[in-house]
Parts: C-alpha cells; structure tokens; sequence
C-alpha cells in the first residue's frame, strides 16, 4: 500500500486574521508541519490544495452580493489567485509537498478532486500514478472543503482516515455533523500522533523493533485496520 497526505487550504485566508479565517486554523497549521517533520517517511505522497478563485468574478455565485454571505453558500471575498491570503500559511513553508491543487477558479470547488495541478493533472491521475490506496486527511475547513475532500475520497475507493486534532471548521456544529457523516460514510477518525505511528511504510521490521507500534506492512496480519492491529502484532511478536 501507499500512503498519501491530503493538506485542505491551509491558506492566509483560512486562518486567523483572513479573510475567512477559522478559529484553530493557525494551529492547525503549526501541527501539520510538526506531524510531517516528526514523520518524514510517513506518507508517499503529499499533495496540498489551495482555494483559489478569480479577481473579476463572483466565482460562481461562491462570493457574496451586496446582501452580504450566509456562511453556508456564498462567502466574503477570499483566496483570490496570487494574493497573499490566497497563499499557504507561513508554517507550511518548510513542509514537503509534492503536488499542488488549485481549485475554484470561476466555480465554487470544495473538494480537492475538483482542482488541477498546474500540469492539469487531476488528484485521481495523481493517486492512480502512484498507487496510493491509504488516505489521510487534514486542513482547512472541516465542515466544507475537508468533509467535500473526504467524501470524494471515499467515493473513489480509498481508505480515509481524518486526523482530527489536524483540522478546523466554520462552525461546532456544522463540524461535528461532518466528522459524524464521514465516520458513517467510513472515514476512521484519528489523532494525528497515532497516524504518524502507523503510517510507516517500507521498513516496517525496524520500526516495530523500535517503537512497536507502527503497522506492519506485507505480514498480511496488520494490514488492513492502522495503528491498532500494528499494536497487536508487535505485541504477538515480542
Ligand atoms: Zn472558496
């Protein structure tokens, strides 16, 4: 198996002091690039997408009239291609990623498989290329793009695990509605310091003789389930 990372909007516009800026979003931030330099090997694959729409445009309808936004479908003005708030956080800058998504240009887009890298290749191609079958998830935000991003995952027959200290939403309620129908659609729920343990991939002998928690890939015993049944079976080895 391989194992791709999925990096939401983690944006200027999106966090504290944006445009659109969630309450939780800078730490967020912060603990992506704690979770990824903590975990260098952890994922095969980072691809980050970033919400970013046209200067001239309502984009759809996405930005709202002169009646102002409802918070639900239409927003202020945000992520605007080029702009600072439209730029990723200055924590990820530091962060490996392999692939970058733009998405909404002139359309609302939630979900990162609506966008395109600047080569125009989609985020299935991408998955397909590098057959990436484990999916996890983090940004920005939870009960929008994050919930979208999730759903189309699944959709695509990925498994998906959404690392909940690693994102943040608009609203409490509208967030936990999302995590309760993405745990229903399938999504596993989890911190991310369980991820990182269980999201070794290669050499799997070594890292359960040093930390024995990490699932074991190719024994046929771990696969499947993540951090839990690396746990066992380090445990039925020792
Ligand atoms: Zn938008």
């Amino acid at each position: 198996m391989h194992r791709a990372l999925f990096i939401i909007d983690v944006q200027n516009d999106f966090t504290e002091g944006g445009a659109l800026g969630v309450e939780g979003g800078n730490a967020v931030a912060a603990g992506i690039a704690r979770l990824l330099a903590g975990h260098p090997e952890a994922y095969d694959l980072v691809i980050a997408s970033r919400d970013w729409h046209d200067a001239d445009n309502d984009n759809g309808g996405h930005f709202a009239g002169v009646e102002g936004p409802d918070f639900v479908d239409t927003w202020p003005v945000h992520c605007v291609a080029g702009t600072p708030g439209a730029a990723y956080h200055d924590d990820l800058a530091g962060v490996r990623i392999d692939f970058h998504v733009h998405k909404g240009q002139g359309e609302p887009a939630y979900s990162i498989y609506e966008g395109t890298t600047e080569e125009g290749a989609t985020v299935h191609d991408l998955l397909d290329q590098h057959a990436v079958t484990e999916i996890d998830i983090v940004g920005l935000a939870t009960d929008y793009c994050v919930r979208a991003s999730a759903l189309d995952a699944i959709e695509h027959g990925r498994r998906v695990r959404v690392l909940t200290d690693l994102i943040a939403g608009v609203a409490a309620e509208s967030s936990a509605a999302a995590l309760a129908e993405l745990a229903h659609a399938g999504a596993e729920l989890v911190l991310s310091e369980s991820a990182g343990d269980s999201a070794g991939d290669g050499d799997a002998a070594h890292d359960v003789d040093a930390g024995g928690t990490r699932g074991v890939e190719g024994t046929g015993a771990a696969e499947g389930t993540g951090a839990a049944e690396g746990t066992s079976t380090a445990e039925a080895r020792a």
